[in-house]
């Protein structure tokens, strides 16, 4: 997963404080993924938090196909620009950003739909 601060440093180590224990955590050390199939995705996921030292869990997001293949195209082109330094592949970053962002809640709303979350169910 991409965060603003990663984007601008990969190297840096990002650590996460559980908001029970607060004990704090490397993101891959407490980031877990496990299957959510919902309609027409199948291979749907579940990212969430999962605290090792007392067992506190938080939803994060939903992990689509589509978002997953928007998240590697994301991944390319900023490992392109960190590489060149080149203006145009910065630009090409901030596409793939963006168009990150839109599929991102996009498929966010798609999966809550499919679980009956919120009022966007059609009146029967
Ligand atoms: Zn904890």
């Amino acid at each position: 997963m991409i965060t603003e601060e990663w984007a601008k440093n990969p190297k840096a180590e990002v650590l996460i404080e559980c908001q029970n224990c607060h004990q704090k955590h490397h993101i891959e050390e407490i980031l877990k993924e496990e299957p959510f199939p919902v309609p027409y995705k199948p291979k749907t996921t579940e990212v969430f938090w999962l605290c090792p030292d007392c067992g506190f869990r938080k939803h994060s997001f939903y992990m689509t196909p589509e978002l997953r293949l928007r998240q590697q195209q994301l991944h390319l082109s900023l490992s392109k620009f960190n590489k060149s330094h080149e203006s145009m592949d910065w630009e090409g970053y901030r596409k793939a950003r963006a168009s990150y962002q839109q599929a991102f809640d996009h498929e966010q709303a798609y999966v809550l739909r499919q679980i009956g979350a919120g009022n966007e169910r059609p009146a029967v």
